[in-house]
């Protein structure tokens, strides 16, 4: 059974946090982390040296220290095997669809602003940690290019802000965007890509001005919908559920998506109790990312087709509204669905594409138990794409029953 015991942790905040501003406190120090050992503290400083580090009061006493393979402790602190040189630091090329410094046009008609380049702490099997790094400067804080750019397209009817982390950036700031962005006609769905829900709650609830600033944003004929990253049902303390409830209060939809991260929610109970406990909330799932082959994330992966085999079996639980989420692939070509896998095969389907004539695209490659990615599969025959099926793009799980995939 998952253990969602928080009070063990020292959480327990629901009937303080509207009394006064709660301050959260931010660690980028481990030696402050007294609860791990000063011999391993002293190993671990080798890998902040490479891959930044931060955490915060909140969220370190999620941890229950009493277990050493504790899931929120694997999320936030640095191990060893990090440094093992395995992937890529830009898995997916995100630098191939930058237009501009801290612009990503990824869709024809999606735009991703790289607004800020520090989170409310950092995960460790993050595939932007190179936004962290010193010598990167993908990210801009002078959102000013990006707001002509998405001006003169008119097909972007899609901003994502994300970085880093949007809500990390000030009040003013985020306020400044959200207008300029409502006086492009053509942009209809602000996204906000954030942690901040889980990594600090009260971001929101001790903010009027923002809140304020969503009810005006959010309108009925133009969403903002918050893009949550919740990876683990004991994340979802009382103050988080309520800053979910604050955002929908305030004019917000709220989905969420996750990567699937080794060690962390890659089980049948974890990740249905989070499923299921997020629909309850109005948080629904959207999608469970394949993780990206990052540097530095080796001690994270889970290869595909054990993904797809949790995923499947998750799938099976809960509302219909718990079982929303894809499980994809943010490839550099495009967001590539796992469908399915049999003995010999794994079919995979294009749900978004960067060439708008591979959208709905099916592809059949050899079943390989140990690929963590795309490009280490070997396609079934000929390039990989299937000759007779081009599945419905709109559907999810139950298009592909319907359409008598193997499964
Ligand atoms: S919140 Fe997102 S961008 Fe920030 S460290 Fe975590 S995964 Fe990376």
């Amino acid at each position: 059974m998952v253990n969602l015991s928080l009070t063990q942790a020292g959480v327990s905040h629901r009937s303080s946090h509207r009394a006064s501003a709660r301050r959260t406190r931010y660690i980028s120090d481990i030696d402050k982390v007294t609860q791990i050992p000063a011999a391993e503290r002293t190993k671990l400083k080798k890998v902040i040296e490479r891959y930044a580090f931060r955490v915060n009061d909140y969220y370190l006493g999620l941890i229950d220290w009493n277990d050493p393979a504790d899931p929120i402790r694997q999320l936030i602190l640095p191990r060893e095997e990090e440094l093992s040189g395995w992937g890529r630091l830009d898995a997916s090329n995100e630098q191939a669809v930058t237009v501009a410094r801290g612009v990503q046009h990824k869709y024809p008609q999606t735009v991703l602003l790289l607004c800020n380049e520090v989170c409310g702490a950092y995960c460790r099997y993050c595939f932007r940690k190179r936004l962290f790094m010193n010598e990167n400067h993908e990210v801009t804080n002078d959102v000013s290019q990006g707001l002509a750019y998405i001006a003169e397209h008119p097909d972007v009817t899609n901003v994502l802000l994300t970085g880093g982390d949007p809500l990390l950036m000030s009040t003013r700031r985020i306020i400044g965007i959200l207008e300029a962005l409502r006086a492009i006609p053509h942009v209809q769905i602000i996204r906000i890509g954030s942690k901040m829900p889980a990594f600090d709650p009260w971001r929101l609830l001790d903010d009027a001005e923002l809140q304020r600033a969503l009810r005006q944003y959010s309108t009925p004929r133009q969403r903002i919908y918050l893009m949550a990253h919740f990876d683990h049902p004991r994340e979802l303390t009382d103050i988080a559920i309520d800053g979910i409830d604050c955002f929908i209060r305030n004019g917000v939809i709220c989905v969420n998506q996750c990567p699937l991260i080794k060690g962390v929610n890659d089980d049948v109970d974890v990740l249905s109790t989070l499923y299921q406990r997020l629909a309850h909330m109005g948080c629904t799932p959207y999608y469970l990312f394949q993780g990206r082959p990052t540097e530095g994330n080796e001690p994270y992966k889970v290869p595909i087709v054990r993904g797809w085999e949790i995923f499947t079996e998750v799938m099976r639980h809960g509302s219909g509204l718990a079982r929303r989420a894809r499980f994809a692939m943010s490839h550099e070509t495009g967001k590539i669905e796992v469908v399915a896998v049999d003995d010999q095969h794994i079919y995979l389907r294009y749900h978004q594409a960067k060439d708008p004539a591979k959208r709905g695209q099916l592809m059949t490659y050899q079943r390989d138990d140990e690929a963590c990615w795309l490009d280490e599969l070997t396609p079934a025959g000929g390039n990989g794409v299937a000759d007779s099926a081009v599945l419905p793009t709109s559907g999810g799980v139950d298009d592909i029953n319907e359409a008598h995939l193997p499964l």
